[in-house]
């Protein structure tokens, strides 16, 4: 690799982001030689990123606004550590075009388009007109400067509904709104406006067509500063959740040869109009048949690594190249693509609490190890914060093999063997997703997870013997490793106990769901288990890597079980379970019908009040919206009621635990 003509221009890169994205793009720099300059917050002294690095500064408190998104101070940081050149990530000041402009103006290289670029291409609704003049084809739609709500009615009108209201700022699936019915656009625009103005400053809105069951595919582009640009083959990211990508897949399973080669020249017809330098993607939704332009992404993307594992390029390596004015090394013609690869990101949230984010210190960190099929890209490591400043990714698990099937099993059997605790993950949410039949056979739409979400969640599967037995056979071996020395083993072949009969009762509870009481008996003779009005006999022993062989019924199975407290992970053949082993001196046998006081779950800020002190709501019903870390959260009633009292007014910024209404039972 010639490097001279890189350290001409710079030797010192400062990557202005955090979590995995710092990580990754530190990994290619140190690679290529170049000293490396971390930047953090107050909340991530101890990050991973600021490790990894060769040098870190301090920017500020953990507040994004006073830290990562601070232009001045990321200047000053990179100034003082005499960096040369800036990395922005995604997120955060990525496709700030003022923050590319101010790096120019100090001197300094920022890795990516110029500002002109990022305007020309930053609004969806500028985009879309410069690709309508391109002949690019568009979803058919409202682009225009008029926002008067007589326009917005008109063109929502012409265009016929369904359509979707976007914020032209827009991204990461926010400020956007499916309207069905002309009656509804008027309060749709004023809430997708309310939330542009909030995440983006700007409330600009354009509409378009909706899709329906669409998928969306993108191309991922690079051009250089002497005129040449490349496409890099396409990405699928149709599962997505509020429209957010979960899975994204290279290359796209649903075209053929001849729409991949329409797709890839059609995006580089869209980076061409600007005359683009950088990577950067080009995104479509499609109809299944055709393709239609709605946004371009001036940066490097979050499922990058689909492409880089499809065609051998490293993305970033290539970035910091054409920043430091070298040409992209290959032709068209040279870019080749290779197997299949698939991405599942990984983040701190309920999938069954409708996505809620989850924050706290990472307990354990158990990911697979890397090979030529399996890569992992990690922002956090065990002992680890996960801070409610921030978007809740914690990692992406990316899978490579020659088919389609064979990269869904490996990446499913990699979430099957990964496993974070302290905070709540969508790890098992995502391995129940990749090993779907509906996405094997890539028979998904950007809907599909919304409507599967039930049988995708952890309460679909309810515990059974073998689950129970895990159980059981935890909490034994758990009780035996702490026991005081001496004090005779449990998984002595003898059995529990060598004198008398005895039982013992646990009992269980999933979720929100019913209690099971499992009896153990044992003693003399062989150990058995009463779950409801079945007996079982029952053996287990310490299997190997911290699992637990386990004979239920004279079958033996392999499982994994850990107590945590009173929280049982329990991992069989079945799938994973969360189990709660109520606690047998009372204590925590508190009823789970819900408080009648609503609290914030999280810090974050009131956007919205949805009923009124007074009224009458139905168990479920929405009482505010919250926003916690960039998502939306609504709090509903926890039973049916009357609203007593509000507590908190739109625009309020509230703690967690912070009491925001409260509701009386309808009946006493
Ligand atoms: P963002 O900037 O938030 O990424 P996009 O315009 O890229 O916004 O849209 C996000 C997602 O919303 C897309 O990936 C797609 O799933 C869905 N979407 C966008 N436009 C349409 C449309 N016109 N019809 C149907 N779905 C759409
Ligand atoms: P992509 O198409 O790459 O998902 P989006 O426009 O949806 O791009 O959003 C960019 C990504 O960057 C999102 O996935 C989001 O999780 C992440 N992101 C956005 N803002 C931040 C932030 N402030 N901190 C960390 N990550 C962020
Ligand atoms: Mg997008």
């Amino acid at each position: 690799m010639d490097r001279s003509k890189l350290y001409r221009r710079f030797r010192t890169l400062l990557i202005a982001n955090r979590g995995e994205i710092a990580v990754r793009v530190i990994r290619t720099a140190k690679a290529m030689g170049l000293r490396t300059v971390a930047v953090y917050s107050e909340a991530d002294r101890g990050a991973l990123h600021v490790a990894m690095a060769d040098e870190a500064v301090l920017l500020g408190p953990s507040r994004a606004r006073d830290s990562y998104l601070n232009i001045e101070r990321v200047i000053e940081a990179a100034r003082k550590s005499g960096a040369e050149a800036i990395h922005p990530g995604y997120g955060f000041l990525s496709e700030n075009a003022d923050f590319a402009k101010t790096c120019l103006d100090a001197g300094l290289i920022f890795v990516g388009p110029t500002a002109e670029m990022m305007q020309a291409m930053g609004s969806k609704s500028g985009s879309k007109l410069l690709m309508e003049k391109a002949g690019v084809p568009l979803v058919p739609g409202y682009h225009g400067e008029s926002q008067d709500d007589a326009t917005l009615a008109k063109a929502a009108g012409k265009i016929g509904f369904p359509v979707l209201v976007k914020a032209s700022a827009g991204g990461g699936g926010r400020g956007m709104r499916i309207v069905r019915a002309a009656g509804e656009l008027a309060a749709s625009v004023e809430s997708a406006k309310r939330e542009a103005k909030a995440a983006f400053g700007d409330d600009r809105m354009l509409i378009e067509k909706l899709v329906e069951n669409p998928r969306h595919i993108e191309v991922q582009v690079i051009g250089d500063s002497h005129g040449n640009l490349l496409s890099l083959f396409e990405r699928e990211c149709t599962l997505q959740r509020r429209h957010q990508k979960v899975i994204e897949e290279a290359p796209s399973p649903t075209l053929d040869a001849a729409q991949r080669d329409a797709v890839c020249a059609a995006a580089r017809k869209a980076a061409s109009v600007v005359g683009y330098v950088g990577a950067g993607t080009i995104e479509f939704v499609s109809d299944g048949k055709d393709v239609f332009f709605i946004e371009m992404n001036t940066r490097l993307q979050v499922e990058h690594p689909v492409t880089e594992l499809i065609t051998g390029i490293d993305l970033v390596e290539w970035q910091l190249r054409v920043a430091a004015g070298e040409k992209l090394p290959l032709t068209q013609e040279q870019i080749t693509l290779r197997g299949h690869a698939i991405e599942a990101r990984v983040y701190a949230e309920s999938p069954d609490k409708n996505f809620m984010p989850s924050v706290g210190t990472i307990r354990s960190w158990n990911m697979p190890e890397q090979s030529a099929g399996l890569r992992i890209d990690a922002g956090y490591r065990q002992g680890d914060t996960v801070s409610p400043h921030y978007d809740a990714m914690l990692a992406k698990v990316i899978a490579w093999a020659p088919t389609r099937d064979a990269a869904i099993d490996r990446l499913t059997f990699a979430l099957e063997q990964s496993d974070v605790r302290g905070v709540v993950t969508n790890i098992p949410f995502l391995a129940a997703l990749v090993s779907h039949p509906a996405v094997g056979a890539n028979a998904i739409d950007t809907g599909f997870i919304e409507r599967e979400l039930k049988h995708l969640t952890s309460g679909a599967n309810p515990p059974h013997d073998l689950e129970f037995g895990a159980a059981v056979a935890a909490i034994l071996q758990e009780e035996a490793a702490t026991a005081k020395g001496g004090a005779k083993s449990p998984w002595g072949a003898a059995g529990w106990m060598p004198v008398g009969r005895r039982q013992r009762l646990f009992t269980f509870r999933q979720g929100q769901g019913g209690e099971q009481k499992v009896t153990l008996h044992y003693g003399k003779g062989a150990a058995s288990l009463a779950i409801g009005d079945r007996k079982i006999s029952f053996s287990a022993v310490p299997g190997a890597s911290g699992g637990i062989d386990l004979t239920l019924h004279g079958i033996k199975s392999k499982v994994v079980a850990i107590v945590e407290g009173h929280e049982l992970y329990v991992r069989t053949s079945n799938g994973r379970f969360e189990l709660h082993w109520v606690d047998p001196f009372g204590g925590d046998d508190e009823e789970q019908v819900g408080e009648d006081r609503i609290v914030a779950p999280l810090p974050g800020t009131v956007v919205a009040l949805l009923a009124e002190v007074g009224a009458k709501l139905e168990k479920g019903a929405p009482i505010l919206t919250l926003e916690v870390m960039k998502m939306e959260q609504t709090l509903r009633a926890p039973f049916a009621g009357v609203l007593k009292a509000i507590k908190c007014k739109v625009g309020d910024i509230v703690g967690e635990g912070v009491e925001l209404a409260e509701i009386e039972p309808a009946d006493g």
